[in-house]
């Protein structure tokens, strides 16, 4: 039985598969969510309640925002995280109070056609076999007045996309590959998908077209190829580091983690630190000494060429100095045409030409490393040179400043 995805798991793929694999292949489960997050879960509570509630009376402001109050406060746990700097909890939950407010201003009487599902979960696959399948929960499945069906999601986020994200997002156009599968009326009667951007008031509509649709279908199946075919699952650091809960086990972040818990005295000492402040220094150190010498060789290369016209016009091959000399001299050389040109290309072929190529051809370490490590050479050829190829680990450091965007 193949695994069903859902959007979410692939986006955590994309955005980095270390994090995918602590989530999704080694099931660690985590209480820890960012305080985002909980908010858009908690606004979603309340529309959820507010249109359960839509079948027998139409809810007040004051009901909507009673039942949001009385959930983030039964839901609450210590393991909400706040990430930016100065916020508090409290302006969070008044953030969701203010979208409640203007998203009730602008639905009241909340009449915008039949409600079909409200937190919908549906299964689909993306081929008639059956080998890639998704899941995914609809925020509201909706009947519009003209007979459409739409589907409706809620964006608590702070920033606004523009309509052309809107037009490629991905997991609202999955949903409509599963309302058509599940209720094939959806195809006569067209799909529309809906978002509400709370946070700013906007409402933005998009539609698929069923090429698009099939072209989204294949992408995501090679993505779910990609997955299945990893093995490695490299970190990929990014912004979005700040709300993964899995900062003790990623090789990125455990050792921040394990300082972090220490007493300052103790932070200073630990080996680890000692051998990354000491290093820094001496990156710094090098840094500017490089800088330096940056300019000394500007500075060179300017003497240089006036020494050049000097000697040329006075005559001389050395020039006295008070106590140096200047040796100035000269030799024909071999100037070829820049790689990548046409004309590199043709004196190549001529060498080839010529029977002359092997005497100035030499073995580019990069070309091949590169050709190895990818793979490009097919399995054959690799199997051909392996008694000469060994590879081996080679470590790079990198210095970041604090403040670099960690
Ligand atoms: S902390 Fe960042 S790099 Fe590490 S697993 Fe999480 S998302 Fe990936």
């Amino acid at each position: 039985m193949s695994v069903e995805y859902s959007n979410s798991q692939l986006s955590t793929f994309e955005q980095c598969p270390l994090q995918y694999r602590f989530s999704y292949v080694d099931g660690i489960k985590r209480r820890e969510e960012g305080v985002e997050a909980f908010l858009g879960q908690r606004f979603h509570d309340a529309m959820e309640w507010l249109y359960g509630e839509i079948a027998f009376r139409v809810p007040s402001l004051e009901d909507v925002l009673a039942y949001y109050e009385k959930d983030w406060a039964d839901r609450w746990h210590a393991e909400v995280k706040i990430v930016k700097a100065g916020r508090t909890a409290d302006d969070y939950r008044l953030m969701g109070r203010r979208f409640i407010e203007a998203y009730h201003r602008r639905h009241h009487p909340f009449d915008e056609g039949q409600v079909l599902g409200l937190e919908r979960y549906i299964r689909f696959k993306l081929d008639d076999a059956g080998r890639y399948r998704m899941k995914g929960i609809i925020d509201r499945l909706m009947r519009a007045p003209d007979g459409a069906f739409e589907i409706h999601d809620y964006k608590t986020g702070s920033k606004l996309p523009d309509q052309r994200e809107i037009d490629a997002d991905r997991q609202l156009a999955l949903y409509q590959i599963g309302v058509e599968e599940l209720w094939p009326e959806a195809r006569e009667s067209g799909v529309r998908l809906v978002w509400h951007e709370v946070a700013f008031d906007v409402e933005m509509r998009s539609t698929r077209s069923a090429e698009a649709l099939g072209e989204l279908k294949a992408r995501v199946a090679s993505l779910i190829d990609r997955i299945e075919a990893e093995r490695e699952f490299p970190l990929r650091e990014s912004a979005l580091c700040g709300w993964c809960p899995y900062w003790d086990l990623c090789p990125a972040k455990k050792h921040l983690v394990k300082v972090e818990a220490l007493p300052e005295e103790k932070w200073r000492n630990e080996p680890g630190v000692v051998i990354a402040d000491s290093y820094a220094e001496r990156w710094r150190k090098k840094r500017e000494l490089e800088a330096e010498a940056k300019t000394l060789e500007a500075e060179m290369e300017a003497l240089r060429q006036a020494a050049i016209g000097y000697a040329e016009k006075e005559g001389v091959q050395v020039i006295a100095g008070t106590d140096a000399k200047l040796r100035v001299t000269s030799r024909e050389a071999v100037a070829p045409p820049k790689k990548g040109t046409e004309e590199r290309a043709a004196l190549e072929a001529k060498l080839r030409q010529l029977g002359l190529w092997d005497e100035v051809a030499a073995l580019d370490p990069h070309a091949l490393e590169d050709a190895v490590l990818a793979g490009t050479w097919g399995a054959e050829a690799l199997a051909v040179l392996e008694p000469w190829i060994r590879t081996e680990k080679r470590w790079t450091l990198t210095v970041r400043e604090s403040g670099d965007g960690d």
